[in-house]
């Protein structure tokens, strides 16, 4: 830790892009032969597209969209409430005239400023909504699991909710299936002249959930408690004519600038997210720093090298100054780890443990130093309906 270098790379011997503070322990990354990540020369491409030409061919899939659908719904956009979903019900609503049906597929963990924001977005945009949460034993019983099959703590959200909005599609006839951020955008996992050919259902069971649900039973959770977490087989998907697109495939994305118009349009709010210095990306959750705190222990980089990179990218900063930001964010200790001991009953060794068994081979004798985080979290690291359950107990106990 004491060489450590604020404005270098945390891991020595290690590739990291020339350009931004990607390392090449990030899932799916490639770089060029000059060691420039994808994702950096995705953003470069950005710059080169037609989106006038792009702006068209959207123009053109909703107009279709909104003549098959009559008198059903145009499409449906699943929704957290948190900055690009409520930037896409701004964009489909007010700019296309679209009548989208919204979904929610509860992750159960919602901080007071997402619960605030889904529920304003609503208010807003004055769309129809359906919200799917998993009930809180289910939640906690996977949250352990989680760690044990995908290294990360999330795994009932990354399957939920395209799980939930597959099988939505299928019950309520509704095709056409509108996501946010383009895979080309930061994920490093395709770029724009080079997409992804199959974003479908393959898709979200390898980058996203990477289990199945099936492999998620044991002897604590049961096939029967895995029901939501199904996809719809693909002759229902085929027969529905389910069509999934990212719109920002078709319009230039810059979630900087779009943060800043729903917050100035809609009231849309930031709030204090772990392990990184922005206020913006999964706003919505109380548990991002674990998510990501568990990517660190595994793949030697968190949020901040990620959002950093991006900076990085978009001329916001130099190399140095992300490093800088990623060292101080990256390897903090998140509030959020006490809440998961809690619910999930693993002991704070035991979780170490495992995460060392699940770090990488490359990087297996690269020390990753940890650092107790001093600041307390701006919000209370608690799921927002307990918050409330729990206040009004305390009233009645008068105190
Ligand atoms: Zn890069």
């Amino acid at each position: 830790m004491s060489e450590l270098k604020l404005n270098e790379q945390l891991m020595k011997g290690v590739q990291y892009c020339i350009r931004c503070c990607i390392p090449e322990t990030q899932e799916g990354v490639k770089f060029d032969e000059m060691g420039i990540c994808q994702a950096c020369q995705s953003s470069e491409q950005k710059i080169h597209i037609d989106w006038v030409e792009k702006e068209k061919q959207l123009r053109e899939i909703l107009d279709t969209a909104k003549e098959m659908a009559g008198n059903n719904y145009d499409c449906i956009v699943p929704i957290s409430g948190g900055k690009d979903s409520t930037f896409q019900l701004h964009v489909l609503t007010k700019i296309y005239n679209m009548k989208p049906l919204a979904l929610t597929f509860s992750h159960n963990w919602f901080s007071e400023t997402g619960w605030y924001n889904l529920l304003n977005s609503l208010e807003k945009f004055n769309v129809d909504h359906i919200m799917f949460t998993p009930n809180r034993d289910l939640v906690n019983r996977l949250a352990k699991k989680s760690l044990e099959a995908i290294g990360d703590t999330c795994w009932h959200c990354h399957t939920g909710v395209p799980a939930f909005a597959l099988q939505a599609a299928v019950r309520f006839k509704i095709p056409l299936l509108i996501f946010g951020e383009s895979i080309a955008e930061s994920s490093g996992r395709s770029s724009y002249k080079n997409p992804l050919m199959e974003f479908n259902v393959d898709y979200f069971m390898k980058v996203s959930g990477k289990r199945d649900p099936k492999d998620m039973v044991c002897d604590y959770i049961s096939e029967k408690d895995m029901k939501p977490f199904f996809f719809p087989t693909l002759k229902e998907l085929e027969d529905a004519g389910v069509r999934l697109m990212h719109l920002g495939d078709y319009i230039f994305w810059d979630d900087e600038r779009q943060m800043e118009f729903v917050r100035d349009t809609y009231g849309w709010k930031e709030t204090e997210i772990e392990g990184t210095y922005k206020g913006y990306k999964s706003a919505e959750c109380i548990m991002p720093g674990m998510h990501d705190f568990t990517n660190y222990l595994k793949r030697g980089y968190g949020r901040s090298t990620y959002q950093s990179s991006v900076d990085v990218r978009n001329g916001l900063l130099s190399r140095e100054e992300g490093f800088e930001l990623a060292n101080s964010f990256d390897m903090e200790i998140p509030e959020s780890l006490e809440y998961y001991l809690k619910i999930t009953g693993i002991s704070r060794e035991d979780f170490y443990k495992m995460m060392k068994e699940k770090r990488l081979d490359v990087i297996k004798n690269i020390e990753l130093p940890v650092i107790q985080k001093t600041r307390k979290n701006k919000e209370r690291i608690l799921p927002f309906a307990q918050q409330l359950v729990e206040k009004e107990e305390q009233r009645r106990k008068g105190k």
